[in-house]
This record gives structure tokens, sequence and C-alpha cells, in this order.
């Protein structure tokens, strides 16, 4: 392995973490970020039980698309079997995001996909579908996930009663997906509060 290869992808993955931890996206130890290494089938993801914030180098774990470990010493987290699914299943996949937003996670708690009322949403996201819950780490949450994403090319899917997965080209595509998934949620809650959303024309708007 390129060891310095290695440490930039480690320093990538360091960055994103805190920015979305600043970002309110998940709280304590919950949700994860994994990061595949350019033109290689390795990826690197946070040990299990560490909090975005505390991302450090030597708690990120590199392994293979099976998850097993081949640097670095822990426990990946117990989402890994789908982080690494979803690299197999997407070619041009560079990163996964899975957080546990408040606002989206709201939509997901009652099974409703969030509601793309803006423009900028509908246009990057075009459908936030949710699944059926199943236990966090089991092997039938890992069905789900990799079902839904090889159903359609959708970006971002709402896990009932526990968060969100997003999929990008890199770090920063998947992370600004999360992004723009958790703001929509708002807008879309506080729009409600006002009011009915209104719909615009927009060519294929549902
Ligand atoms: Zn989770």
């Amino acid at each position: 392995m390129d060891k310095k290869a290695l440490q930039a992808a480690k320093s990538q993955l360091i960055m994103i973490s805190q920015r979305g931890y600043h970002r309110g996206l998940t709280a304590g130890t919950g949700g994860n970020i994994s990061l595949r290494m350019k033109g290689s089938d390795i990826v690197l993801i946070q040990a299990s039980g560490s909090a975005w914030i505390d991302a450090r180098e030597s708690n990120i774990l590199a392994v293979d698309l099976d998850g097993k470990v081949v640097d670095g010493e822990g426990i990946p987290s117990k989402e890994v079997k789908w982080h690494c699914g979803l690299f197999r299943l997407r070619e041009g996949a560079g990163a996964v995001v899975h957080s546990h937003s408040p606002a989206a996670t709201a939509f997901a708690v009652v099974g409703k996909e969030v509601d793309l009322v803006s423009a900028t949403a509908y246009k990057a996201l075009k459908r936030v579908p949710v699944v059926g819950f199943a236990p966090p780490g089991s092997d039938e949450l890992s069905e789900l996930v990799l079902g839904a994403f090889a159903k359609e090319p959708i970006r971002a899917l709402l896990l009932q009663n526990h968060g969100v997965v997003t999929v990008g080209k890199d770090v920063y595509e998947a992370m600004y997906i999360a992004e723009v998934v958790e703001d929509t949620a708002k807008m879309a809650l506080w729009a409600r509060q006002l009011g009915e959303p209104l719909r615009y024309s927009f060519p294929g708007w549902p």
C-alpha cells in the first residue's frame, strides 16, 4: 500500500468527518463515513465506537471490499458491510456518508421520503426514498441498503428510525449530498409550519 496516498486519504477522511460533525449531521459516535482510495479496492473507515470529531490517523482502518482489515488496529464500524457493498455496486463511488442527521431522520421516523421542496434539492436529488427498519449492523439492513441503491440511481436513502446514507464520487460530493438532504428536510418541516408547500412548474417535478 502506498503510504503517502494512505496518509493523504486519511487526512481527507478526518477533514470531512470534522466538517460533518460541525454541521450537526450526527451526534456522539453515531454514523460513519468511508472513502474508497482512488484506483484501488482499499476502503478507509473509522474504527467502531469513535466519533466523527475524534477522527485521527490512529483510529482509521483500511479494509478490503469484503470489509476485512488490511491496515490499522481496531474493529471497523458495524456498518462496514454495506459501505463496501456500495463501492462494489457503484463503480464511480468514492465515498459513502452515513449520518443520523435529525431533520432528515425525522422523515425516516415516520416512514416518509424527504419532501424535495426546493428546486436545488430536486435537481441534486430527484428522490430520497426510505427503506423499512432493520437493526443497525444487521445483514438485513445491509440487504435493504444495497437493494435500494441497486434498484434506482438514487444518491441518498433514508433508513427508517435510523438515519441517512449518501453516495458520492468523492468525500466532498457525498458530504454535499448529506448536507442538502438535511437542509431540505428542515425547509420542508419549517414550510409546513407556515402552510402547504407550493409546487411550481419544474420539468419532472413530482
Ligand atoms: Zn447508523
